[in-house]
């Protein structure tokens, strides 16, 4: 007798990806099926390879701004390229992944009645100019320079969800993500974190941008992973856009200094040129978590940064 599975399909584009590796794992945990889509253009193999000897785990070669036909239950909408050095590398296709690669899967929602979760970012708030930033705000945008292929592409993908949700009634959610950091980010992909614990360990000069004064709010990657799947399985059918991060804000100077004890480190710090619209203070409000997902970040930034310098130093490639 031909055997049908009950357990929860789940796609997650990007799956091969930094946070989209810790994704499925996670979801393999929750015991579902996952299939893991990426066109490896930021993504590694190695990210996944753990888990393809799991049976509920499969992996798909394919780029989201092309049609793809496949039935699911749940998609978790994550490819996107997420460092400033990536996406601003072929800027038309970092809207195109996120404006074409938004209508294919909510087109493949629509078509299969699967719930589908947006990973959006802070970047939506551009500049901001109201701290911290709460969902309601509607940011301080610019829309003709070198970040706004993500910042508006990501924009855009929020209006085609809750379009879809209004003229379609799909079942979305959208999480904006603030900066996450943990192991497996890009050793190379220039974000902040990976960049200053790569350059401590080999005794290279740490690159401060600007005076250092500009601050950031970093969450470890676990703490993000929970509150995407408790998004994505709130029963009160609330859609977001609902802001996730950790509210520890800190200067790249702080930053640097917690890094370089750490480590233990001999390097320097060294001042280069701010990139052009960078912004200058971040610190999500994560009231609406707390009230609607029950979600807080459990892990403070020197103890996640203890787990991803430990991943820096021990793994090879990395
Ligand atoms: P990442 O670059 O490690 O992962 C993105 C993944 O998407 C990669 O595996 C890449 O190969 C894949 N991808 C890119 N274009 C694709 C395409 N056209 N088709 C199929 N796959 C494609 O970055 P990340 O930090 O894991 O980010 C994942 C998502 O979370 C992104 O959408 C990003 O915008 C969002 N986000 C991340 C952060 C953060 O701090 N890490 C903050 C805000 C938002
Ligand atoms: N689409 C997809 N997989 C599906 C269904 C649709 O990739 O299973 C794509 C399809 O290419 C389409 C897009 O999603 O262009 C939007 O689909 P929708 O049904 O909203 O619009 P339409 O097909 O009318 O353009
Ligand atoms: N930054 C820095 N040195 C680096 C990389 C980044 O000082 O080697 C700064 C960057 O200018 C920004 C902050 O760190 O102010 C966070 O940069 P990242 O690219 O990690 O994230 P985003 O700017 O997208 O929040």
């Amino acid at each position: 007798m031909k055997q049908y599975s009950l357990k929860k399909r789940v796609l997650v584009t990007g799956g091969a990806g930094f946070l989209g590796s810790h994704l499925c794992e996670r979801l393999l945990a929750d015991g579902c099926d996952v299939l893991c889509v990426d066109n490896f253009f930021t993504g590694a193999r190695r990210n996944i390879e753990h888990l393809l000897d799991n049976r509920a785990f499969e992996l798909m070669r394919h780029d989201v701004t092309f049609p793809l036909y496949v039935e699911v239950d749940e998609i978790y909408n994550l490819a996107c390229p997420a460092s400033p050095i990536h996406y601003q590398f072929d800027p038309v296709q970092t809207t195109k992944t996120s404006v074409m690669g938004a209508i294919n899967m909510l087109g493949l929602a629509k078509r299969t009645k699967a719930k589908i979760l947006q990973a959006s970012t802070s970047e939506v708030y551009g500049d901001p100019t109201i701290h911290p930033q709460p969902e309601s705000y509607w940011g301080n945008v610019n829309p003709i320079g070198t970040r706004s292929c993500y910042d508006e592409g990501k924009r855009c993908a929020e209006t085609l969800f809750f379009d879809y949700h209004r003229q379609h009634n799909l079942a979305i959610r959208v999480v904006r993500i603030f900066n996450t950091y943990g192991p497996r980010m890009h050793p190379n992909d220039g974000r902040v974190v990976s960049n200053f614990i790569v350059q401590a360990l080999r005794g290279n000069d740490i690159t401060i941008y600007g005076d250092g004064t500009q601050t950031r709010s970093f969450c470890y990657v676990t703490d993000l992973v929970d509150a995407m799947a408790r998004m994505m399985n709130n029963g009160a059918n609330f859609v977001g856009p609902v802001n996730i991060g950790n509210p520890g804000e800190f200067t790249m100077l702080q930053l640097a200094e917690s890094v370089i004890r750490l480590t233990g480190s001999k390097s320097k710090l060294v001042f280069q040129p701010l990139p052009s619209d960078d912004p200058k203070q971040r610190q999500p409000n994560i009231e609406l978590a707390r009230a609607k997902l029950g979600w807080q970040p459990t892990i403070a930034l020197e103890e996640g940064l203890k787990k991803t310098i430990e991943y820096f130093r021990t793994s090879p490639g990395a």
